[in-house]
């Protein structure tokens, strides 16, 4: 083969598969409670659900399905050459459990006004936190699990007391004793950190960038200040049963700003 036409063998290839190429990549299905990370040319606007996603220089973003999405996750790109795309995920159904429990004493199932008010409050500050959207990639690196043992919840199941639906459950649950270290699942900046809240007791939210952070309830102690830097696996605290939890255990939600994420999606199995 000539030099020449080698050349153009080449060139012909090489365009055919830079036509083949996405120019942005996604997953090919999601599900709900799903953290999605996508890829796309650097410097394009992508908005997700009425938001514009915060695009990193490499081009990565996320962002994150709740527990009742159905259908289709909708994507929309502009590119740097003024071209826009339209693009959409299946959003694979999953089924969450429901208990109902009935003949409960009614006080016990709606709190009084006063309580509700400090819940309410308490409820504010940590979602203020989660509002946080910062440009470190802390997520890119992958996540652990912040220790292990059995898993006693799991996320999205709902209880129905005396007929009224109570909070699904948004996080997974891991049965081990009081004073078992916390691991942070992935680095990132504490963004919060409560010693006493009514619900959830020792509190920490741990950052980790572009929306995504983690929350560990429950603590009976807590090693971390607000604003700290930590890093994958760093010990955050320990394992309590502080607030309103029925024994010890890690609660371990995630959410991507308001939305609330299933924690087990993110980081995989856990190890034996
Ligand atoms: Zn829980």
């Amino acid at each position: 083969m000539r030099l020449r036409t080698l050349l153009t063998t080449v060139l012909a290839a090489a365009s055919t598969i830079a036509a083949a190429m996405p120019r942005t990549e996604l997953p090919a299905s999601t599900t709900p409670g799903a953290l999605v990370i996508g890829r796309t040319e650097p410097g394009s606007v992508v908005t997700f659900s009425g938001r514009t996603l915060r695009v990193a220089d490499d081009g990565s973003f996320l962002f994150g399905l709740g527990r009742d999405v159905s259908g289709q996750a909708e994507i929309a790109v502009r590119y740097r050459d003024g071209t826009a795309q339209a693009l959409s995920i299946p959003i694979q159904p999953r089924k969450f459990a429901i208990e109902r429990v009935n003949g409960l004493p009614e006080s016990t199932v709606n709190p009084d006004p006063k309580l509700a008010e400090r819940i309410a409050r308490e409820q504010t500050q940590v979602t203020k936190a989660r509002e946080r959207d910062d440009a470190r990639q802390d997520y890119r690196f992958g996540f652990v699990w912040p220790n292990t043992g059995r898993i006693s919840g799991v996320y999205g199941s709902q209880r129905i007391l005396n007929g009224t639906p109570k909070n699904p459950h948004y996080g997974v649950d891991i049965a081990v004793g009081t004073g078992t270290p916390i691991h942070a699942p992935a680095g990132g900046i504490v963004s919060f950190v409560a010693k006493d809240l009514y619900l959830t007791g020792g509190t920490v939210v741990i950052d980790h960038g572009h929306g995504l952070s983690s929350v560990f309830v429950h603590m009976s102690r807590i090693d971390v200040k607000p604003e700290q830097r930590i890093e994958q696996g760093a010990v955050i605290g320990a394992v309590g049963a502080t607030g309103r939890a029925t024994g010890p255990h890690l609660h371990w939600g995630m959410n991507w700003f308001d939305t609330r994420l299933d924690p087990q999606l993110v980081v995989g199995p856990m190890p034996k």
